[in-house]
């Protein structure tokens, strides 16, 4: 810490070594000098007269313009009031070649308000665009200076250093974090395909996948499910490829297959894990018409509580209830059932769990408390058992258990 530097303070953040320089007088106007929005990638690009990447390709897209421009405004108002919008983080890539690490979302509004992207609300609630505004306001905003850091280090330090911090707005998700650490060709195509709202195939994905393109969840989908999992090792073995053909191709006939085998889409597949049930049961033959009959039956049964593992559970030659999570006795059932087998066990000097009684174990005369029992369907619910007191038997924990299909 403290070697005074010409144009700032030199510091040492530590461990890493990395060169950090803070800056104090760069302007919004110098900063936006050259600023271009790329309107279909929803992305700003350049400033600082072309030497400054405002949005490398492993920053996320631009967030702020979203929620009806609530945040870009605000950034355009703080600046009008004099208050602080915060550290910004530039990582210097060459003498004359630096991007921004954290703080694109800022310089993102600054620009866009500068070149009449957006307006913002004056006193009286009028919309002002910045080609109309006051020249005093108009130079307020121009000639505030920003507090900037301009680090230098090696690719891996900036980007390890880059996961640490998430010093304002929206932190950056699991994905961003990725995208950033690895990247590179790779990532610059996958974002291109998975990353852009504009792309068609959006909306058909989102029946499957939950989450939204410019969060990067599309693109976590595909990779988890390519990778099956290992999204980082996945990154690091593909980053310097020039094509993403593996990825988007099983990712296709992952949609492909579950949009064949279920011809209904119900909200309930939304973010299942279609990769996983692929790679378990693709070389299955489904019909599709019997399934869809199946979905709806399941559907409109009462009992289940767990829609969304009827998809499996059908895929599953339809055996694992557990999936369903078969909605169970109530309270007052539970209680009178007991109620009743423990007087009866009692009179006859047996354990009140019928399967302890018939045993030849120290528990056959056992009267297990309340608690220490669970009601079975006494005829089984995947076999038309109904959850009423009838149906409904006591059994100690360890024999309940040990029933299978329930
Ligand atoms: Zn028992």
């Amino acid at each position: 810490m403290g070697k005074k530097s010409t144009k700032g303070y030199l510091l040492n953040t530590g461990k890493n070594d990395m060169k950090t320089i803070l800056k104090t007088s760069i302007t919004v106007q110098e900063i936006c000098d050259g600023f271009v929005y790329n309107e279909l990638e929803g992305k700003g690009l350049f400033g600082l007269s072309g030497k400054l990447t405002i949005q490398p390709e492993y920053q996320r897209n631009y967030i702020y313009a979203s929620d009806g421009g609530k945040r870009e405004m605000t950034v355009i108002e703080s600046v009008l009031k004099g208050y602080p919008i915060g550290l910004i983080y530039f990582n210097k890539v060459s003498a004359d070649n630096l991007e921004v690490l954290d703080g694109q979302q800022r310089i993102t509004s600054l620009g866009r308000f500068i070149t009449d992207k957006f307006a913002i609300k004056d006193e009286n609630g009028m919309e002002q665009y910045f080609g109309g505004m006051a020249k005093d306001k108009q130079t307020k905003i121009l000639e505030t200076k920003l507090l900037i850091y301009e680090c230098e280090g090696t690719e891996s330090q900036i980007k390890e250093w880059f996961k640490t911090i998430n010093i304002a707005g929206v932190p950056l998700n699991n994905q961003e974090l990725l995208n950033a650490v690895y990247s590179g060709p790779f990532v610059t195509k996958a974002k291109e395909e998975f990353s852009n709202s504009q792309n068609a195939n959006i909306q058909k994905w989102s029946a499957y996948v939950s989450g939204s393109a410019n969060r990067q969840e599309f693109l976590e989908c595909a990779l988890d499910w390519v990778s099956k999992g290992n999204i980082g090792d996945y990154m690091s073995k593909h980053r310097k490829d020039k094509n993403i053909d593996e990825l988007k191709k099983y990712f296709n006939t992952v949609i492909d297959w579950v949009s064949s085998v279920f011809t209904d889409v119900e909200s309930e597949m939304r973010g299942l894990e279609w990769g996983r049930l692929y790679e378990e049961y693709h070389k299955k033959s489904y019909n599709p018409a019997k399934i869809s009959a199946e979905v709806h039956k399941l559907y409109g049964d009462p009992y289940i509580k767990n829609r969304r593992g009827i998809f499996e559970y059908i895929l599953g030659g339809e055996k694992d209830t557990k999936l369903l999570d078969v909605r169970v006795f109530d309270e007052a059932t539970k209680r009178s059932v007991y109620a009743k087998q423990t007087k009866e066990a009692e009179a006859k000097e047996k354990s009140n769990c019928s399967l302890c009684a018939v045993g030849h174990d120290a528990n056959k005369e056992k009267i297990w408390s309340f608690g220490e029992m669970e009601a079975d369907h006494v005829s089984a619910w995947s076999k038309g058992g109904a959850t009423s007191a009838k149906n409904c038997e006591m059994l100690c924990k360890t024999h309940n258990r040990a029933k299978g299909n329930r």
